[in-house]
């Protein structure tokens, strides 16, 4: 296990899901966590837990919201050393059925919602010549997925970013990577199951949906994801960046 030892993080949408696992396991590997999120009642429990040090509560597509739960956080428990963009929803609907608007709302949660804290912490990351940035993308970033367009557009828009500021941030201590995972086993994909189940469908059929092109044979758990996110924050991946991690399988 990397020793993370003193490395204050802040995880967006560490209230559950994805976010949670990644808190849970940067705790475990010794940082000190900060989560952020909406539901700051989500947020306590999970401090209260022990799978984190702190909270904050920010809506990540309000930059103001984010500034602010920054400075707290750093005048909690000091500079942020790791920032992990997680938030998120997913939107989809097949593309004539798409709408301006849920381009606007992927592109706020995704794009923006990775930005604000990127804007808020990266100029003490290198001025203090250290930092990891870590966005959670999807493999819906790296291809496209049908009937979900508008989350796939913004995911693919997230992996541009990542790209474009770990060139700007090349050999200043501050490295920048994408973690792509496939379907993951938490509330987005149990509330896509459980729409497709109203439609009709059966249990096992809307999951086959989700896992059968998956080596696997299953869902990624959460656990599996935050490993990645511990790696890429370790001292070991020093030399990672600009990288598209993808956690499950990319296919054609
Ligand atoms: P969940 O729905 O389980 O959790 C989403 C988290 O994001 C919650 O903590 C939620 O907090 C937070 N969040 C959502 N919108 C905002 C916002 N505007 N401001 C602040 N926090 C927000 O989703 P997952 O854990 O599955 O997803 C986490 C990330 O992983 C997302 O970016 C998603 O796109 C990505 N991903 C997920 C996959 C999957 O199959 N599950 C696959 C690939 C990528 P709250 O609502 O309490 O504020």
């Amino acid at each position: 296990m990397a020793s993370l030892q003193g490395r204050h993080a802040l995880v967006t949408g560490g209230g559950r899901g994805i976010g949670r696992a990644i808190a849970a396991a940067l705790t475990q590997a010794g940082a000190v966590v900060t989560i952020a999120g909406r539901n700051d009642k989500a947020l306590a429990e999970v401090v209260g837990q022990g799978e984190a040090a702190g909270h904050v509560v920010a809506d990540v597509t309000d930059s103001k919201a984010v500034d602010g739960g920054v400075r707290q956080a750093v005048a909690a428990r000091g500079p942020i050393d790791f920032l992990v963009a997680n938030a998120g929803t997913a939107k989809g609907a097949p593309f004539p059925k798409t709408t301006p608007d849920m381009y606007r709302d992927m592109f706020a949660v995704h794009v923006l919602g990775m930005l604000h804290p990127v804007q808020a912490v990266i100029g003490g990351m290198t001025e203090r010549g250290f930092g990891r940035i870590v966005a959670i993308a999807s493999i819906a970033g790296l291809k496209g997925y049908a009937n979900m367009a508008p989350y796939s557009t913004a995911k693919h828009a997230m992996v541009g970013l990542v790209r474009s500021i770990a060139l700007e941030t090349a050999g200043s201590g501050v490295t920048v990577n994408a973690v792509c995972p496939g379907y993951v086993d938490t509330d987005l994909i149990g509330g896509a199951i459980d729409r497709m189940i109203a439609k009709g469908m059966s249990r096992e059929a809307a999951l086959a949906h989700f896992t059968s092109d998956v080596p696997a044979g299953r869902l990624t758990r959460p656990e599996e994801v935050a490993e990645a996110v511990v790696y890429l924050c370790s001292p070991n991946a020093a030399a990672v960046t600009g990288s598209t991690l993808v956690i499950g399988a990319e296919g054609p």
